[in-house]
């Protein structure tokens, strides 16, 4: 078939890298004017790594990436109050943190490497439906094709989203990670005040070989407050962060200037219908949650394995296309309604939500089948993504 993907992100690389490797003639176009991400890191977690395995790239991941056995968040005074230890589902689980771009880097050579043809400066603004083309914003099109993937992510044109921004977001800024301050190479640490005073320090191994271990840090910020930031000191709220977590200031000395952060927003909603005729939408256009979870990535991932999996079974693209709907639908829902639960505890105005947190979290972990639930919770693996896959 000839298929045309709009978005060379997690979503569109990893479609274009299984569809291409089955012989599919597919081009990926993307609006960005070089092939390079913005933004930290994230993680991998055990169903975006089965995807990786299976596209034969889980060793650049391994290579590359930092083994997370633990996310380890806890209160200002240092009381633990979430503790996920992969090692709950057994011990050859565990996250993978990568910075956004070495796993960009990853995808776009499996996809480039599988015949996979890539175009960059091709803002899609919508699509002629008839003929199956995508309209760019120069008023070009692109070439008739069989099948449409919308991988365009959060801000996609297809589809209509109101009000669905989130009121928080996030600094985030690379550093390298604090290896003598008592940090785990291996966890995800985390401090909280209330559910809008946070820090959190992750490990995301390297861009290069031989390279010093990054970090990436984060700060929680209200969307309204950026730019009032932009305008304070770096130092002055340098001042904030280390009140909140004394422990983060050798992170926070390679912080000079405002331009070493990324300001990331969030939105949380899902599309009414993931398949329109031949315009099928994955990744972020179709789910998208605030990354309080970790799992907008790996959902990304298993989207593209799922609906490459549904072309290779079905002949019929119709059938297919429904096929790849039903496997990810019910998955797709479970995370979308925990995330859209949780995120409010952790990043929102409630002065009520984090008291019960900081008071309940503890006690509940103690529930004998807490310490798997919550592993597989952050895995993943709630509802059993992988079941038809592998
Ligand atoms: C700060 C932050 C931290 C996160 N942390 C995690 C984490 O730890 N784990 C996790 O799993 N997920 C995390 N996520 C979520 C994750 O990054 C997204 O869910 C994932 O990137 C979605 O992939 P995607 O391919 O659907 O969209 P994207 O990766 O956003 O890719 C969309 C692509 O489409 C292109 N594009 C957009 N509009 C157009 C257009 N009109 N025309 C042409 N091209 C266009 C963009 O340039 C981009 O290349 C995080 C997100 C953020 C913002």
């Amino acid at each position: 078939m000839r298929i045309a993907i709009g978005g060379a992100g997690i979503a569109g690389l990893a479609a274009a890298a299984f569809l291409a490797r089955a012989g599919h003639r597919v081009c990926v176009y993307d609006k960005a004017p070089q092939a390079a991400p913005v933004g930290s890191g994230l993680i991998v977690q055990p169903t975006g790594q089965a995807v990786l395995h299976a596209l034969a790239v889980g060793h650049d991941l391994i290579a590359r990436g930092a083994r997370l056995d633990r996310l380890d968040g806890r209160t200002e005074d240092g009381r633990r109050i979430l503790d996920v230890r992969y090692d709950a589902l057994g011990s050859d689980i565990f996250g993978v943190a990568i910075h956004r771009a070495a796993l960009f880097g990853i995808l776009y050579k499996a996809a480039a490497n599988a015949g996979a043809e890539i175009q960059q400066r091709r803002a899609v603004i919508g699509a002629d439906l008839e003929n199956r083309r995508f309209v760019f914003a120069d008023g070009e099109k692109s070439e008739p094709c069989d099948l449409l993937i919308d991988a365009l992510g959060l801000r996609t044109p297809f589809v209509e989203r109101n009000n669905c921004g989130l009121s928080y977001g996030a600094l985030w800024g690379n550093a390298p990670f604090p290896v003598s301050q008592g940090f785990s190479a291996n966890a995800l640490s985390q401090r909280y005040r209330d559910a809008n005073v946070s820090a959190g320090l992750m490990p995301i191994g390297t861009m290069m070989e031989g390279e010093q271990t990054q970090a990436a840090f984060f700060w929680t910020l209200g969307a309204k407050h950026y730019d009032a930031w932009l305008m304070t000191p770096l130092h002055r709220w340098k001042d904030k962060v280390l009140k909140l977590w004394p422990e983060a200031a050798p992170a926070l000395d390679h912080f000079i200037d405002h331009e070493q952060f990324v300001f990331a927003t969030y939105a949380h909603h899902t599309a009414a219908a993931p398949v329109e005729g031949r315009l099928v939408h994955i990744g972020d256009s179709w789910h998208a949650a605030s990354p309080q979870l970790g799992q907008g990535a790996n959902m990304a991932l298993l989207d593209a394995w799922a609906l490459s999996k549904a072309l290779e079974r079905h002949e019929d693209v119709d059938a297919a296309l429904a096929a790849f709907v039903e496997t990810r639908r019910n998955h797709v829902k479970l995370y979308q309604a925990i995330s859209w639960l949780f995120t409010p505890v952790y990043q929102s105005d409630s002065k009520i939500l984090p008291a019960l947190r900081d008071k309940l979290a503890e006690p509940l972990s103690r529930f004998w089948f807490m310490p798997k639930l919550l592993a597989a919770m952050v895995a993943g693996t709630l509802g059993r993504p992988l079941k038809e896959l592998q």
